[in-house]
């Protein structure tokens, strides 16, 4: 039997080519990078993102939030609709923290007025940047309707995760998130994609702003993988006997 085709690798996901057109099956690593490229592991982090992100974009699905997700097929992977990827992610911030933290010189953990959600460019060879809306149009990475669906999503996205980890005792500090066009026909809607997880959001401890999310990884923090699993856990889908609990793998060629 011929091995699938691989579409992508990134830091933490591979994409490989889906069983149906249209569709992507997305493998979660255990692989982390840290702010200097260093590279390391998380064991069983592929695992726990894998879960939080299919729980997460299944509840967002159905408040009617497009995503991607269709269904998880094993432990370290989904089934995801393939997107034409717009290569804008927005940070979604309620409490100042990591790069807003350092660029404004203010104090990790000073409360944002309002939410505030920034524009950076997807590009690994020059890290990154944040952008502003003149460049994402001008340079036509997105149009203006996309911008004003993707920071709908966005706002709606955070006041949704907002309340439900507040209700398990975490406070959403900040968020990152991707977007695709899903065509269907000659009709085009923008879908959340990527994952939503301890890779891409910052959860503190509402009582002891205990970090939960990959800055114990990013800043030696230690008890990194408890980490995750006690956002899984708290969030109810952690089964007893941790992350090898979990169904196994169907192995799809
Ligand atoms: P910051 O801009 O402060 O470094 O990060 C803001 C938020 O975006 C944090 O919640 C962080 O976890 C998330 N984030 C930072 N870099 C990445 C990345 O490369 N991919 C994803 N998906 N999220 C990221």
């Amino acid at each position: 039997m011929a091995r699938r085709k691989q579409i992508y690798e990134g830091k933490s996901k591979i994409l490989f080519e889906g069983p149906e057109p249209g569709t992507l099956v997305q493998y979660f690593k255990d692989d982390a990078l840290d702010r200097d490229n260093r590279k390391g592991t998380i064991t069983g982090k592929g695992v726990i993102n894998n879960r939080i992100s299919e729980y997460l974009m299944g509840l967002l699905g159905e408040i009617g939030v497009p995503t991607h997700f269709i269904r998880r097929l094993n432990m370290r992977e989904q089934l995801i609709r393939e997107l034409e990827m717009i290569p804008v992610a927005l940070v979604v911030r309620n409490v100042v923290a990591g790069r807003m933290a350092k660029r404004l010189s203010m104090p990790e953990g000073t409360p944002l007025p309002r939410s505030i959600v920034e524009y950076y460019l997807k590009s690994d060879d020059v890290e990154d940047p944040m952008i502003a809306e003149e460049h994402i149009t001008a340079f036509d990475w997105a149009g203006t309707q996309d911008l004003d669906d993707m920071m709908a999503l966005a706002l709606r996205v955070n006041d949704f995760l907002n309340g439900l980890f507040y209700g398990v005792g975490l406070r959403l500090v900040d968020f990152r998130l991707e977007f695709g066009r899903l065509w269907e026909g000659d009709f085009m809607r923008i879908v959340l994609a990527d994952e939503i997880s301890p890779d891409t959001c910052r959860l503190w401890d509402i009582k002891t702003n205990e970090k939960l999310d990959k800055d114990r990884f990013r800043r030696d923090l230690g008890h990194v993988e408890e980490a995750y699993q006690e956002v899984a856990s708290r969030l109810g889908i952690l089964p007893e006997g941790g992350p090898r609990d979990m169904k196994g793998p169907e192995v799809m060629q």
